[in-house]
């Protein structure tokens, strides 16, 4: 089972911004910026595009619908999209707010934040989830 699977479950606590019964969409716990967000299907399948395109179409619409959230709870120029999966083999698309182009930088140093921070980021972003 995959790390993201144990947080489906509720195995490992994860800071949830929204879910449906297909999908999950939590802060990522080492973010390149504020409000950084990753949306995984709930079943578990290792790459974005190992879905069926009925899939990948709901993956990319709950997406869009956490993304939107983002922009109206962060304040920044565009939420940037990002898939790599090189880490965890669970499909998950990273959602990052961007205000320049190195905020979507993976190889810089990436923020330290308190977890009370993250509970008010996630807070945030859940309460603008339509
Ligand atoms: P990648 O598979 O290369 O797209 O990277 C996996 C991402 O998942 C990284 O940005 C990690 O910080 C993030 N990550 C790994 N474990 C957790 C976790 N338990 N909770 C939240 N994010 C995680």
């Amino acid at each position: 089972m995959t790390i993201f699977s144990k947080i489906v479950k509720g195995e490992i606590p994860s800071y949830k911004v929204a879910e449906d019964d297909q999908f999950y969409a939590f802060l990522d716990i080492n973010p390149v910026a504020k409000g950084h967000t990753l949306v995984i299907p709930k079943q578990e399948i290792d790459y974005i595009f190992d879905q069926n395109d009925k899939q990948l179409a709901a993956h990319t619409l709950f997406a869009k619908r956490v993304a939107a959230a983002i922009r109206k709870a962060i304040p920044c120029k565009r939420v940037g999209v990002a898939v790599m999966g090189l880490e965890v083999p669970h499909a998950h698309i990273h959602l990052i707010p961007l205000n320049e182009e190195s905020d979507m930088d993976f190889r810089k140093e990436h923020l330290k934040l308190t977890p009370e921070e993250m509970q008010e980021i996630c807070q945030k972003i859940a309460a603008q989830f339509e």
